[in-house]
């Protein structure tokens, strides 16, 4: 069991899905870099894309994600044109370069488009791209999961498909707005195991309004049973002067901070004994899967999806919002679908905003991914251990983490403050608070 020191959690800390963190960003960065990013790519370089469909058929109350209503088709419709345009841009300065191994689709809901329509953005890629034997994987919600997708689904093999689940509770769906019954769910999975799915996710959360240990027990005991390989476990982190739609949500029964941090605790203790391997500081995946077998390696990795067992250093990011990462580079598209449509109509890549990673912030990154991924980092391209005995002191004195000379290693009880240990080798943040979630 984990032992909770709140002093060691006071300080809002960065997710650090990427590094530097998107809060780093800056408008002077944007489509000329990313256009001299991709004329670097070379032919033997491996690359992943990710498609970013910011729609959804029924918002989310507790959703923190950059999507909205997909009530008009027409909307759909002409936000699918814009990404089409996009994807022709990116193929056109790559013309052939770099081997696509991996192709995800995120969103929002990539079920929010009709069947037919994501298929035509299946071919588009494959036509555009040299792809080459690639993993794909889906962001699905279950509610959308109509007779027409079913049937598409049978015709693509996706390798890994994750499912929006939160929580089986129904009286938990009930207050954060998304009910969705577990039949429906059963239902679901039965379908997808049909069609040779063979990694499946579950997006479960804790710290939800009325949640409780039991009732988050029963919501793992029901995961377990139908044994997806792969399990995320959030925190849900309520800010609604940010996230205006969190508003709906009644606050007076959310958890507090201790209670949030026994459900992460009670939440990994029980998916370990379960059989999972943890992943990171949230995730958790069966030996069987090969994210599992990237933990039980050391070599996960973390990037805007969160864990990974994704290897390549060029991530390309399409759509509204979406954000592309190569070495020295990270930026992101427009947010706004009008203003990411309206730059497209221009014949321009919608890049906005973004950074040009130094050397010494891909050394810092390098070692803030090494610890929340895999607990362990070698200290050496940063002067080894000695230069930053003072600020880890707190968690060495806690028995939480141990430095020799060149590298750093957490143990599990560290795991709740992993995201507060890796803040320590951020140049950018200091002892600054940010507008960042509790790391737990
Ligand atoms: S389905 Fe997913 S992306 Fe859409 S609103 Fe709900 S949580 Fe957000």
């Amino acid at each position: 069991m984990w032992k909770y020191y709140p002093e060691l959690l006071e300080r809002p800390v960065p997710r650090y899905t990427s590094y530097p963190t998107a809060a780093d960003f800056n408008a002077d960065i944007g489509s000329r870099q990313l256009e001299q990013a991709l004329a670097d790519v070379r032919l033997c370089d491996e690359i992943s894309l990710y498609a970013h469909i910011p729609y959804c058929d029924q918002i989310c109350w507790y959703c923190g994600c950059n999507t909205g209503r997909a009530n008009r088709t027409h909307r759909l419709t002409a936000y699918l044109q814009a990404l089409f345009a996009e994807i022709d841009l990116v193929a056109s300065r790559l013309n052939q370069r770099g081997r696509v191994k991996r192709i995800a689709f995120g969103g929002g809901s990539p079920n929010a488009l009709s069947a037919s329509d994501f298929k035509a953005l299946m071919s588009h890629l494959q036509t555009d791209f040299r792809v080459d034997d690639a993993v794909l994987s889906i962001e699905l919600d279950p509610r959308s999961y109509s007779a027409e997708w079913r049937d598409m689904m049978a015709e693509v093999t996706m390798d890994n498909v994750s499912l929006g689940i939160q929580s089986f509770d129904p009286s938990v769906q009930a207050a954060i707005g998304r009910v969705q019954p577990l039949d429906m769910v059963t239902d679901m999975v039965v379908h997808l195991r049909g069609q040779g799915v063979t990694s499946l996710n579950f997006d479960l959360m804790y710290g939800l309004p009325g949640q409780t240990i039991d009732i988050l027990k029963a919501t793992l005991e029901q995961t377990v049973r139908l044994l997806p390989e792969r399990i995320a476990l959030f925190g849900y982190a309520h800010i609604p002067s940010l996230i205006p739609r969190q508003r709906q949500i009644d606050d007076s029964n959310l958890p507090d901070a201790r209670q949030r941090f026994d459900m992460a605790a009670f939440g990994h203790d029980f998916l370990t004994q379960a059989g999972y391997q943890p992943v990171g500081f949230d995730h958790f995946a069966l030996l069987s899967d090969p994210l599992g077998q990237a933990s039980a390696q050391d070599v996960v990795r973390r990037n805007f999806q969160g864990f990974t067992d994704d290897q390549s250093r060029i991530l390309i990011g399409m759509g509204a919002s979406a954000i592309s990462e190569f070495p020295n580079l990270i930026v992101q598209n427009e947010k706004n679908t009008g203003r990411y449509r309206g730059i497209l109509e221009k014949g321009k890549l919608p890049a906005v905003l973004g950074i040009e990673r130094s050397s010494s912030n891909q050394r810092h990154g390098a070692i803030i991914e090494q610890i929340l991924s895999n607990g362990l980092a070698d200290l050496s391209p940063l002067g080894g251990a000695a230069a930053h005995a003072t600020s880890l002191v707190p968690y060495i004195n806690r028995g939480l983490v141990e430095i020799t000379d060149e590298q750093i290693k957490l143990h599990e009880s560290a795991k709740p403050y992993a995201r507060s240990i890796a803040a320590t080798f951020d140049e950018f943040r200091g002892q600054t608070v940010g507008t960042f979630s509790q790391a737990v």
